[in-house]
């Protein structure tokens, strides 16, 4: 397991962490103050800006990317498929212009939330083969392109309206599904906050292995959590045991980026340089 109390080479900013406070200009800019030398930006935050623009501020600032938030929402009614098929594609090839090393895939829960439009519907069970259709069809597509797919398993609070695929277990299953053979370019982005509760969770990264590891987020749960969505803890802040987790996904012989990726109302109220630092302080002690 790296030592990563002496400094912070190895952490990477996600950008929807301090999405409150400026653009992504300005978060390429503050990074750069603070030494953090890798981000995993959000599609909506770069088209703020431009495409171009943002594959400019990255390159000058010599940013390398942990991923790219993000593609998925694979789940939609007939009328509807074309649109993520088409959506899907502009993201391979958004991470492909901006460097990144990956694509992370929200999968979609069911269609009327995943593609607002869409016909509602209860069938879970046909969203679970939406996403793996949808999946298979964007790999070939991703591969041509040279673009990993990383299919981030979500808490399965977010099955609904986010996605349906809500373990690690489901997430392997679904590489093995449509990659049986082990071609590459697919795997899965490991979120603590989403798996950190699953009694599998170990089990299920050894099975992983390093070529599927693609991506590994961190921050913290809360107790209690007072919102679904944006009352994600500091790491150090809440119950999850990082360091366990992370001692396991190195163990497979991970060194890439530790991703710091909070929604949080609280810390979205702070001056960005005071999350950044506190962000830096916390990888050295809480991770
Ligand atoms: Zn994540």
């Amino acid at each position: 397991m790296r030592d990563l109390s002496r400094d912070h080479r190895w952490l990477s900013l996600n950008t929807a962490t301090v999405r409150k406070q400026g653009s992504l200009i300005d978060i390429v800019e503050a990074c750069a103050r603070h030494g953090i030398r890798a981000i995993d930006p959000w599609r909506d935050q770069v088209a703020a800006v431009g495409l171009d623009r943002a594959v400019r501020a990255v390159r000058d600032a010599g940013l390398e990317l942990s991923g790219y938030c993000r593609g998925g929402m694979f789940t939609a009614d007939a009328a509807h498929r074309q649109e993520a098929r088409d959506d899907n594609r502009r993201a391979v090839d958004e991470a492909k212009a901006l460097g990144a090393s990956c694509l992370v895939l929200v999968v979609g829960g069911l269609p009327q939330y995943s593609r607002p439009g869409s016909a509602p519907s209860k069938n879970l069970a046909l969203a679970h083969d939406q996403v793996a259709d949808g999946i298979a069809e964007l790999l070939d597509y991703a591969r041509a392109t040279g673009m990993p797919l990383a299919i981030e398993p979500l808490h399965p609070m977010f099955a609904a309206d986010r996605a349906c695929v809500n373990t690690m277990r489901q997430a392997l299953d679904l590489c093995d599904r449509i990659d049986p053979q082990r071609q590459g370019g697919l795997g899965v982005a490991l979120d603590v906050y989403h798996v950190w509760w699953d009694f599998e969770l170990f089990a299920q990264i050894e099975r992983c292995g390093l070529e599927r590891m693609l991506a590994f987020h961190v921050c913290d749960w809360m107790v209690p959590t007072t919102d679904m969505l944006n009352d994600r803890g500091m790491m150090g802040d809440g119950v999850i045991d990082i360091p366990r987790v992370r001692a396991a996904v190195e163990a497979l012989g991970y060194d890439g980026y530790v991703e710091v990726e909070l929604f949080s109302n609280r810390w979205w109220d702070r001056p960005i340089d005071e999350v950044l630092s506190t962000c830096v302080a916390r990888l050295k002690t809480a991770v």
